[in-house]
C-alpha cells in the first residue's frame, strides 16, 4: 500500500519539478493501545506507530523559498523563509510555517526548498495525521540540510508547531510517530518522556479500527473540565495521603476510603484515572507475557471507565464496544482517544474481520444512518528516511 503512495508522491514531484526528489520520507500515524486520558494526569501511555503514513519527497532549490504541495488537496503554497511566519486560512500550511518558525528559533539555517507530500492517514480521525505533517517535516528537513536533531527534540519541536497551529496538543502523538518501531508498543511517560518498548505481537489477532464518523463538540468543555475534577480530586487525595506525589502513587483502595469526601463526580473521575493507570501496567504485563485475551479484556474495561466513569463517550462509540462485546471474534475493544467521537481500536481474531466488518456496518448504519468506516492497521516504524 505505501509502495503506491511512494511511487504516486514521488512521480507527482518529477512532474512539478522536473526531476527526481533528494529525499523521501515517511511519517507515520499512530493509535493507543491503552492509558486515555492519563497522560495530563502523571500515568503512562501505550502508543505505537502504525502502517499509514505521509509520504513526503523534497529537494533543495537554491532559493530562499519553499514550494511546497499537498497533492491529496491539490493546493500549493509559497512561503517566504526570510519573512516572519504568518497564519494562513489554509489550515495545512500552518504546519509547515510553524516547523520553519520552530526550526529558525532553533537555530537551524534552513534555505529554500520544494516539497511533495501525500498520505494515507485517515485525517481527522483521530490517527494523528496532523502529528505524522508536522514531525515528518522536520524530518526531512533534517535529512536535506544535514541538521542533527534528537528524536526527542523532532517531537517536541512538533509539539509546538501543532500549537502555533492552534490545537493545545501533549506530546504522545508526536512522540509515538517518532519513535515507533515495528511490532513494539511505547510505554511513555508524557511528563518525563521517559520510555520503553513493548513486543506487541498479537499473533492471532488484527487491530482493526472502527470510526464512528461522528464529533461531538462537549470535546473541549469537556476536556477542560475533567483536567479541573483530576485536579480537585487529587489534592483531596494529597491531603489525606501527604505521601502521595502522583496519581501513579494512588491505590484504587486509597480512593475507596475517603470516597465521601468526594463529589459524586470527582469521586468517578478519580477512580477511572487510578483505574486506568493500573490497566496500563496490566496491559504492558500481559503483552510481555503474550496474554493477548488479557489485554482484550483490559480495553473493554477501559471503555466502560471512559463511559461511565470519565464520561467521554457517546452513544455511537459505546455502541460500537457493545457490537463487540456481543461478538466473539472480538476479544477487546475501546474509544481510542479523547472521545466524543473518532474509532474504536479493536482486537480480532484473525480470519474474522470481514465477516465483523461487515456485520457492525450494518448494524450501525441501521442504529445511526452513518457510514461506518474501518481501517486495518500494523505496529509498524517510526519515521523512516525512505531515500537519501
Ligand atoms: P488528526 O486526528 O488526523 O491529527 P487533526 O485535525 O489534528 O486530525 O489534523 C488534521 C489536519 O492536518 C488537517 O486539517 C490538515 O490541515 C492537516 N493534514 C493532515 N493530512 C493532510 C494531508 N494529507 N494533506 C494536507 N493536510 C493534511
Ligand atoms: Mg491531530
Amino acid at each position: 500500500m505505501n509502495a503506491i503512495l511512494i511511487e504516486q508522491t514521488t512521480g507527482f514531484f518529477a512532474e512539478k519539478f522536473g526531476n527526481e526528489p533528494d529525499k523521501v520520507v515517511l511519517s507515520p500515524g499512530r493509535i493507543n493501545i491503552i492509558g486515555e486520558h492519563v497522560d495530563y494526569n502523571d500515568g503512562d501511555v501505550l502508543p505505537a506507530a502504525i502502517d499509514k503514513v505521509i509520504c513526503f519527497a523534497f529537494e533543495k532549490n537554491n532559493s530562499q523559498t519553499a514550494n511546497i504541495v499537498a497533492v491529496d488537496l491539490n493546493e500549493t503554497v509559497t512561503i517566504d523563509l526570510q519573512g516572519e511566519m504568518q497564519l494562513r486560512d489554509a489550515i495545512w500550511t500552518n504546519y509547515f510555517s510553524g516547523v520553519v518558525k520552530y526550526l529558525k528559533e532553533s537555530g537551524y539555517e534552513l534555505s529554500g526548498f520544494n516539497c511533495v507530500f501525500s498520505s494515507n492517514i485517515p485525517v481527522g480521525s483521530g490517527l494523528s495525521s496532523s502529528a505524522a505533517l508536522e514531525c515528518g517535516l522536520i524530518f526531512g528537513l533534517q535529512a536535506l540540510f544535514g541538521f542533527e536533531i534528537s528524536k526527542q527534540d523532532i517531537a517536541l519541536m512538533g509539539q509546538k508547531a501543532e500549537h502555533w497551529v492552534g490545537i493545545n496538543c501533549g506530546i504522545m502523538d508526536q512522540f509515538a510517530s517518532v519513535h515507533g518501531q515495528k511490532n513494539k508498543v511505547i510505554q511513555l511517560d508524557c511528563n518525563t518522556l521517559a520510555y520503553t518498548y513493548h513486543d506487541a505481537d498479537f499473533s492471532d489477532y488484527s487491530l482493526v479500527l472502527f470510526d464512528s464518523n461522528v464529533k461531538h463538540s462537549l470535546f473541549t468543555s469537556a476536556y477542560n473540565t475533567r483536567r479541573k475534577e483530576c485536579e480537585e480530586g487529587f489534592s483531596i487525595l494529597k491531603r489525606n495521603f501527604p505521601e502521595l506525589k502522583t496519581y501513579r502513587d494512588c491505590t484504587p483502595d486509597q480512593v475507596e476510603t475517603i470516597k465521601e469526601q468526594f463529589s459524586a463526580d470527582v469521586y468517578k473521575r478519580v477512580r477511572y484515572v487510578v483505574g486506568e493507570i493500573n490497566r496500563v501496567s496490566r496491559a504492558c504485563q500481559a503483552l510481555d507475557a503474550g496474554n493477548i485475551q488479557l489485554v482484550g479484556q483490559l480495553l473493554f474495561e477501559t471503555h466502560d471507565g471512559l463511559s461511565n466513569d470519565y464520561e467521554v463517550s457517546c452513544a455511537e462509540l459505546d455502541a460500537l464496544v457493545d457490537y463487540a462485546k456481543a461478538d466473539e471474534a472480538v476479544i477487546g475493544s475501546r474509544l481510542m482517544g479523547g472521545g466524543f467521537g473518532g474509532c474504536t481500536i479493536n482486537l480480532i481474531k484473525k480470519g474474522s474481520e470481514e465477516a465483523v466488518k461487515t456485520k457492525f456496518k450494518a448494524l450501525y448504519q441501521a442504529a445511526f444512518d452513518i457510514e461506518l468506516k474501518s481501517y486495518d492497521v500494523k505496529i509498524s516504524d517510526g519515521t523512516t528516511l525512505y531515500k537519501g
